[in-house]
């Protein structure tokens, strides 16, 4: 343990939440970034350590740790919310929680890293991959924070067949029941998810679902609507908006068999958007769809590309940088990646609470100004022990600015 210089594990965790928080993007910058006076006192107050953890401590201790453990913490982060009403507003018709859930590759490597690698060849050449799908509770409003990530990754070098986003999402949503049975959930899919088996979870646990649906996708679906649409006019729906046109569409109870010889009833949404351009945007989903919900369902299903904007783009690309090997160790970047699923939760919330927009009226311009101004008050702050003690004893609360 003296290898570690004994480093409470909480001092650990707290060090790369700051890492995130301050988006330093590498271990090595904790060493030349938060190692200021300021901060080896506040570790003192907090932790009762007067240094800050160097970043190769963190990696030789998280590589050690179980991840599952740190797993959980992203989800009781948005349970607390949840519970505290503090996303009442963002819900799909005051009602459900959305969740979008998908995959994204983390890391992509030129050779094999470790025997849970899964592995794409193309032309001869094969990449090594270490990809999450993740669930993220979005709102309307535009949060995107992480309820919970399942690592698809192989059980060793030569599987039979390889990890994929469809079973891990089966592994994802019987944990999604465990942590919320009673939750109402509207869950927001791509097209890949378009599938009797995941239709059937849904009905098991009752949620309800929006899935995106490609004309190649569930054919006998397609084929149906196309059919039924010209005999069901009243079925629309037009939109005007500062020049942007929708025309909503719709097909309720379509009968679909899968596979196996369950029978589904499917509603079909499709929107046709004209701007400059023309996009058609289609759904299968398990609300009926009527005059009244059309535009806001169309609407739920652009919410999921939150989790790919929102999401995965401000994680890869703005400050945060997932796609970095914070750590080389297979468990170590577990470590780090849920690590950071808090940090990005955490900066949202500071983004829309209205306690941060109170104090700083000017705002922020960007989110990683908030991580720049955090990064100045670490290395800076002047909050005495005492004062620490009192500010760890306040109640905190969330409330989001909605204006
Ligand atoms: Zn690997």
């Amino acid at each position: 343990m003296n290898r570690l210089g004994n480093y409470p594990l909480p001092s650990l965790f707290f060090a790369g939440l700051l890492l995130f928080l301050s988006r330093l993007q590498a271990v090595r910058q904790i060493k030349f970034r938060l190692h200021t006076q300021a901060a080896k006192t506040t570790f003192q107050t907090l932790f009762g350590k007067a240094s800050v953890p160097h970043g190769d401590t963190l990696n030789a201790t998280f590589a050690n740790l179980d991840p599952d453990q740190l797993g959980v913490l992203p989800t009781s982060m948005v349970r607390t919310l949840i519970r505290k009403r503090v996303l009442e507003k963002g819900r799909f018709l005051r009602r459900f929680y959305m969740i979008a859930i998908d995959g994204t590759g983390v890391y992509v490597f030129h050779q094999r890293h470790c025997e849970h690698c899964t592995t794409k060849t193309h032309n001869g050449k094969t990449l090594y991959y270490h990809m999450v799908l993740e669930a993220k509770l979005v709102t309307s409003d535009g949060l995107a924070l992480s309820v919970m990530s399942e690592f698809i990754e192989n059980p060793n070098e030569n599987p039979s067949k390889q990890d994929c986003e469809i079973k891990a999402f089966h592994r994802l949503a019987e944990k999604l029941k465990q942590a919320f049975p009673n939750l109402p959930i509207l869950l927001l899919l791509d097209g890949l998810f378009a599938e009797g088996p995941v239709f059937q979870i849904c009905r098991q646990n009752r949620w309800e679902f929006l899935i995106v649906l490609k004309d190649a996708d569930l054919p006998s679906v397609n084929q149906e609507f196309r059919n039924l649409l010209p005999l069901n006019q009243e079925n629309t729906k037009i939109k005007r908006q500062e020049g942007l046109i929708q025309h909503y569409s719709w097909i309720n109870d379509i009968s679909y068999r899968d596979t196996v010889g369950r029978v589904f009833s499917l509603n079909v949404l499709e929107c046709r958007e004209k701007l400059a351009d023309e996009h058609t945007h289609r759904w299968v989903s398990s609300q009926k769809i009527t005059p009244d919900n059309a535009v806001s369902l169309a609407k739920a299903g652009r919410d999921r590309w939150k989790i790919e904007n929102q999401g995965f783009n401000t994680q890869k690309n703005l400050g945060f940088a997932l796609e970095h090997p914070y750590s080389e160790d297979p468990v170590g970047m577990k470590v780090y990646y849920f690590l950071l699923q808090m940090a990005h939760t955490w900066g949202q919330l500071c983004e829309r609470g209205r306690a941060l927009k109170k104090a700083v009226p000017e705002g922020f311009g960007a989110l990683k100004n908030i991580a720049f101004r955090f990064l100045e008050e670490w290395r800076n702050s002047s909050i005495v022990a005492a004062e620490w003690g009192q500010l760890l004893n306040l109640g905190i609360q969330v409330r989001l600015d909605t204006s």
